[in-house]
């Protein structure tokens, strides 16, 4: 059971005042009947509430894809700049969280969400969710640098790196890159092309678990998940490796001579 005015506010009808008021005008029926009292309990599996006529159905769990602009921080306050829910507006649920973080010029996939069980499991050590990461690296990344990405890089940490997957999409002055990593350690992308002499200029997320970015969102802009990208997300279905690797994203193409 919840309050009338959170159950509204978490719908997004509108911030908690703003409900109050449209409480107070009428707007707002439960089970049919006109109801004004924000306090009133709701069983949000069986009364009936709808906002001028519109039944208002409640999800308990909501997901959001951001695309992350660069400049963005990933936390909910921050004095000097922009942060996720700046982005994401009024009205909004007050319970939602980013999924892991991304570095301030960091662009990319970011899951928000209100689902701590979720959260957990896609960033606990143990599960190997892999995250793929789009880069543009100063200085020339080749062949012999795949077979390091997939022994384990020193970073500097107790242990080397996990096993990660390179592929070369483009060799130059400035190469592009897909790494895919299963570990989220501090600027870990940056360290592990730092250990090999090499720097990231450049790095943007594109997936996570079996979670694409959606190349349709500018940087800045955010969408809720479709249902299939929620079970995919929750049930882990998609044979990660084999998607990344036989089926690039959309604009991915890889250079012809990268494959080990
Ligand atoms: N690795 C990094 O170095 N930075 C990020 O933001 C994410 C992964």
């Amino acid at each position: 059971m919840i309050r009338l005015d959170k159950y509204l506010a978490d719908m997004n009808i509108g911030t908690r005042s703003q409900v109050k008021q449209y409480l107070k005008k009428g707007m707002v029926t439960v089970n049919q009947q006109i109801e004004t009292n924000p306090g009133r309990k709701i069983d949000q599996t069986s009364d009936v509430v709808s906002f001028q006529g519109e039944f208002v159905a409640y999800a308990s769990h909501v997901y959001y894809m951001f695309h992350k602009p660069a400049g963005c921080v990933t936390a909910t306050r921050d004095k000097r700049h922009k942060t996720v829910f700046d982005y994401l507006g009024e009205p909004r649920r007050k319970d939602l969280f980013p999924v892991g973080r991304l570095d301030l010029d960091t662009e990319g996939l970011l899951l928000i969400t209100n689902d701590g069980s979720l959260c957990h499991e896609l960033l606990s050590p143990v599960k190997h969710v892999p995250k793929t990461y789009y880069a543009k690296v100063s200085g020339m990344v080749m062949e012999t640098d795949i077979r390091k990405f997939q022994s384990g890089i020193e970073i500097g940490e107790r242990k080397p790196t996990e096993p990660a997957e390179l592929v070369i999409l483009n060799c130059g002055k400035v190469s592009e890159i897909l790494l895919t990593i299963t570990e989220g350690k501090f600027h870990q992308v940056k360290r592990m092309f730092e250990a090999l002499g090499k720097k990231v200029v450049y790095l943007k997320r594109i997936s996570m678990g079996g979670l694409f970015l959606d190349e349709t969102l500018s940087p800045g802009e955010y969408r809720p998940l479709t249902e299939e990208e929620i079970k995919t997300l929750k049930t882990n279905e998609v044979a990660y490796a084999d998607r990344l690797f036989t089926n690039l994203p959309p604009g991915y193409g890889r250079a012809a001579d990268s494959t080990i």
